[in-house]
């Protein structure tokens, strides 16, 4: 199924969606291509012309008509995360509450959009800053967060006036197809939200080359980012990009160790690693590194692995096989490279599916000239690297190239304000495995991308500055 200026479309194409966990279908969808995404574009143009003129008032009521229909269905969102994602069930149910938190925030937001009235240099001008939405805007979305990766950027594009073409993962459509239900019901106006679901070059190619389209809005790989910013290019698209990370976790002697080994089993084992600012690098300090993985095995060893809709799973499949064979090959790396494995390190037999499960793995003696020291892992694995003092952790925890998330225990808090400064990322947590709330920037620097989501940083990238001035004749 697809939707296109308010109608739901089937077509011949049909593609399976299979559960992670067992390989299992769950369900078969319609695809769509470059054509429909052509009338998307064009049912969101048309749609711009007076949905970008609604006052703040009225975007709001529908969004928050939004939020009241995805209340009522928290449970059934959150079964179909599990089904088609993988996470466990608790996990699920908590990203709907964040999908549903991004639209009722904008839903508040859309009422507060100001411009500026700027001082005069002149005694008989006027001089004014007026605030417009952006326009069209295409929007690609992941599919480790399923639902909640569509409504952070959703609502914030039409809290601020624009319309939107939406392409979600082909992995994980269903979550889309739901919650674009729910834009039915709440009765958005026709064209205003569109989804395409469907090839992903061939839809991203009509996105990024059509110039109604006014914005670019992703979440995925840097490689993926990179292509659709050049694309955008030629027709100078504002973008947002949020993209890979490698997220450093520091831990110095000074820190609460037994706080230190939990937060790595949140950042590193939640969602099984697959977060873009999950941890990829555990940094402990000499003196403490052998009694924190020891400590970290035993917790990882006490983690259920299992299908997302059983009682009690803390740790899910892996998306699919390629993800399988880079934890593989990632490990089989480390082991050459003399990394020993404290827990975990093989794939996981589950007993009632053919799903793609991997270990909850801890590697002690991980060092810089490995793959996973510098290669995004996305995936359960947790690689000990030690380190002597904070200058040399520093350098080594800044990455060449991502820029996303960093991670620092300690109880020294000049140690932790220095830490914010010179650490490289656009998300810091200090002492805090979960840096991510509603009303914060969320985004990278470097090759993670630009542009932020949330808050009211998430709400600019959908407007427009134009400056006004009057001359008083
Ligand atoms: P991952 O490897 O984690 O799946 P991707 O960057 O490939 O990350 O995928 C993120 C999103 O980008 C998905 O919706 C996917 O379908 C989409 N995508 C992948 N390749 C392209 C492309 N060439 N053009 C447009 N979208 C793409």
């Amino acid at each position: 199924m697809y939707y296109i200026n308010g109608e739901w479309y089937e077509s011949d194409q049909k593609e399976q969606v299979k559960n992670p966990a067992t390989l299992e279908v769950i369900d078969t969808i319609s695809l769509c291509g470059k054509e429909e995404t052509k009338q998307a574009i064009e049912a969101a143009k048309e749609a711009f012309q007076t949905w970008g003129k609604t006052t703040g008032n009225e975007r709001s009521a529908y969004l928050f008509e939004v939020v009241r229909l995805m209340k009522e269905r928290i449970e059934e969102l959150a079964q179909i995360i599990t089904l088609e994602n993988g996470k466990p069930l608790p996990d699920a149910k908590r990203e709907v509450l964040g999908a549903i938190s991004y639209l009722d925030w904008y839903a508040e937001e859309a009422k507060r959009i100001y411009g500026d009235v700027l001082p005069s240099s002149h005694k008989d001008k006027q001089l004014m800053v007026i605030r417009q939405p952006v326009g069209v805007c295409g929007a690609i979305t992941p599919w480790n967060f399923p639902l909640s990766m569509i409504t952070r950027k959703i609502a914030p594009a039409l809290a601020a006036g624009c319309t939107v073409v939406l392409k979600p993962a082909l992995e994980t459509p269903l979550s889309a197809i739901k919650v674009f239900e729910c834009f039915h019901e709440a009765k958005v106006p026709k064209g205003v939200v569109n989804l395409v679901i469907g090839p992903a070059e061939e839809i991203g190619k009509e996105l990024t080359s059509s110039p109604d389209v006014r914005k670019l809005t992703f979440t995925g790989s840097t490689a993926i980012g990179k292509k659709l910013m050049r694309d955008s290019a030629d027709t100078m698209k504002k973008v947002s990009m949020e993209l890979g990370g490698h997220a450093p976790y520091i831990v110095f002697e000074d820190a609460d160790l037994d706080l230190a080994v939990e937060g790595v089993l949140l950042s590193k084992f939640k969602n099984s690693g697959q977060t873009c600012i999950s941890t990829n690098r555990v940094y402990v300090q000499e003196s403490i590194a052998d009694e924190f993985a020891q400590k970290l095995a035993e917790q990882a060893s006490k983690l259920k692995i299992g299908d997302g809709l059983e009682k009690g799973t803390d740790v899910g499949p892996l998306i699919n096989e390629k993800s399988l064979e880079k934890m593989k090959s990632q490990v089989e790396d480390a082991v050459k490279h003399d990394a020993k494995v404290v827990h975990g390190g093989n794939v996981y037999k589950y007993e009632k599916g053919n799903g793609y499960f991997f270990e909850p793995t801890v590697l002690l003696h991980a060092t810089d000239d490995m793959q996973i020291a510098t290669e995004e892992t996305f995936g359960p694995i947790a690689p000990v690297f030690t380190f002597k003092d904070e200058d040399e952790v520093v350098e080594r925890a800044n990455h060449k190239t991502y820029g996303l998330a960093a991670y620092c225990y300690t109880k020294n808090l000049g140690r932790g304000m220095r830490m914010m400064k010179e650490l490289e990322f656009g998300i810091i947590g200090i002492n805090d495995p979960a840096p991510i709330v509603i009303q914060a920037p969320f985004g990278g620097i470097k090759e993670s991308g630009m542009g932020k989501e949330g808050g009211k940083y998430g709400l600019e990238e959908y407007l427009e500055e134009k400056f006004v001035s009057i001359y008083e004749n």
